[in-house]
């Protein structure tokens, strides 16, 4: 069984939780312990502790333990992408891609600890100096989804350790095989006991300690927006620091003037790859009608040749839907499509593979309105719809008309258009013929409006989170 890591130690749970493969649900990946809302205090407590030595580590000895996390898992990236893609469904390929873009983050960081700046400047008071520093913020909370089970933990880990805080680590309940993996090669990285701790279990009973606790400085969370505004109003009574990463309904624009290849490839990786289950995918595809009729017809080609089956299987280009209950909501949304009036173009099916697993051809709807619920609510499956418009103008117009705010992309050979669709577009990230998924790990990433709350992620702009501010007044 795989333990908990509370204060350097490896400590058992008050339950214990098997990990199924949604591959193959009679494989068990592991069994995993599962902290109570004691246990979770406990780490808050020892991070609490010993955060201080930390800070004073000096850059050093940071970068050194985030390069060793690095190089560790770049070598281990056959094995980690495999337990990755087995518990959580994604394809080996992508699996492997996560583990190295995980590798990737922590050497990006181990150079960003060397690189922490401030400013000194003259005080408008004569013979006075202002220095302007940064420090960490204290002992920072990290709660994350089951869709990227190692490179969102990286990114949100390595910039704490970076610049000097101590964390706490809650990982989904649904894939901890990954984090647990993580947080086995962090032990070994030098760094204090304490420092960093993993707190498997409930959202509702260890990230809650995390969420209620005065010892927590700040919370970085990604999630659902249901769970993240909750976060947010109990966080905000504490005065924590908040960061929250949340949903999407991110449109993809097709112009008559695009390039129908790009345009196609576009859709198929950015709504369908992952089995559509990243925060980025595409989900309403807004296309100018002189292009509709062949866009529709090369999408539905396209995916016809996609295999979807299991996750390992050297063939498959789609893997598995997570779970039985994601499954279930993407199957109900199929069904909400239909008696909306949308016409389900292809796919939609449940479908038998040679294992027992979470299978589901990826559909794709037509005559679909923006008005659609199919078309409105983030669905987070391999589900997305086809929206026909006259206009540029009116393909902005529906694709900013949305509570989402994250990615948005655009497929057309005018530069006129790219150009005014990057100031137009109100989403944290405008993709100019390339997928709205996939996205560079040394660049802020976030959105604006339900999407994202909060500093942005990644990139020299995580300073933003998890360091503050410090003003200081000299008089020599
Ligand atoms: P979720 O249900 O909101 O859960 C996210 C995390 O919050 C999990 O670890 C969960 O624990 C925990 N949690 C749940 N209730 C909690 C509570 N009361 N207090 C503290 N923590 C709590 O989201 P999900 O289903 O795992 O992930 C899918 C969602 O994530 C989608 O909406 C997707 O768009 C979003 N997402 C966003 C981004 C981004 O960067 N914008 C990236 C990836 C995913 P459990 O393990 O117990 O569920």
């Amino acid at each position: 069984m795989k333990l908990n890591l509370i204060g350097g130690d490896w400590v058992e749970g008050s339950a214990i939780r098997q990990n199924i493969n949604p591959s193959d649900v009679d494989d068990v990946v592991g069994e995993y312990a599962q902290a109570d809302a004691a246990q979770a205090r406990m780490a808050i407590d020892v991070a609490d502790a010993a955060q201080r030595t930390w800070s004073l580590s000096g850059i050093q000895a940071r970068s050194n333990a985030l390069e060793f996390n690095a190089a560790e898992l770049l070598a281990r990236q056959q094995e980690l992408g495999t337990l990755l893609s087995r518990e959580e469904g994604k394809t080996l390929a992508e699996g492997i891609a996560e583990v190295v873009r995980a590798g990737q983050i922590f050497r990006f960081f181990a150079g960003e600890t060397l690189r922490v700046c401030g400013h000194r400047l003259p005080s408008v008071r004569p013979l006075v100096d202002v220095e302007i520093t940064r420090e960490p913020v204290g002992v920072v909370g990290i709660i994350t989804p089951w869709n990227f089970p190692i490179a969102i933990p990286a990114w949100k880990i390595a910039p704490a350790l970076a610049y000097g805080n101590s964390v706490v680590f809650k990982p989904s309940d649904l894939v901890p095989g990954s984090a647990w993996a993580l947080a086995e090669i962090i032990s070994r990285s030098g760094i204090p006991a304490g420092v960093f701790n993993l707190v498997m279990g409930r959202g509702s009973i260890v990230g809650n300690e995390f969420v209620k606790s005065e010892k927590v400085d700040a919370l970085s969370f990604t999630g659902s927006v249901d769970t993240g505004r909750r976060l947010a109003e109990q966080a905000a009574r504490g005065l924590k620091k908040t960061q929250l990463e949340m949903g999407g309904k991110n449109p993809l624009i097709v112009l008559n003037d695009a390039d129908l290849d790009i345009a196609v490839n576009c859709a198929i990786q950015g709504a369908y790859y992952s089995t559509g289950q990243r925060c980025t995918a595409s989900s309403r595809f807004i296309v100018q009608k002189d292009i509709h009729a062949r866009f529709v017809s090369r999408v539905r080609d396209a995916l016809k040749a996609l295999n979807v089956g299991h996750a390992l299987e050297p063939e498959t280009n789609i893997g598995p839907v997570v779970d039985a209950e994601q499954l279930r909501t993407d199957q109900d949304y199929v069904e909400i499509g239909r008696h909306e009036g949308a016409t389900l173009a292809y796919g939609g099916e449940l479908l038998t593979r040679r294992t027992p697993g979470y299978y589901m051809s990826p559909a794709f709807f037509t005559d679909t309105t923006p008005e659609m619920r199919i078309a409105r609510e983030e669905i987070f499956g391999p589900v997305a719809c086809a929206i026909a418009v006259d206009t540029y103008e009116e393909a902005l117009d529906v694709a900013n008309d949305s509570e989402f705010g994250l990615s948005a992309g655009i497929c057309t050979t005018s530069l006129k258009h790219a150009t005014h669709f990057k100031r137009q577009m109100q989403t944290g990230m405008a993709m100019v013929n390339v997928p709205t998924a996939g996205v560079d790990y040394h660049v802020p990433f976030g959105g604006t409006k339900g999407s994202s709350y909060g500093p942005r992620e990644q990139g020299s702009y995580a300073t933003e989170f998890f360091t503050r501010v410090k003003t200081a007044y000299t008089q020599a």
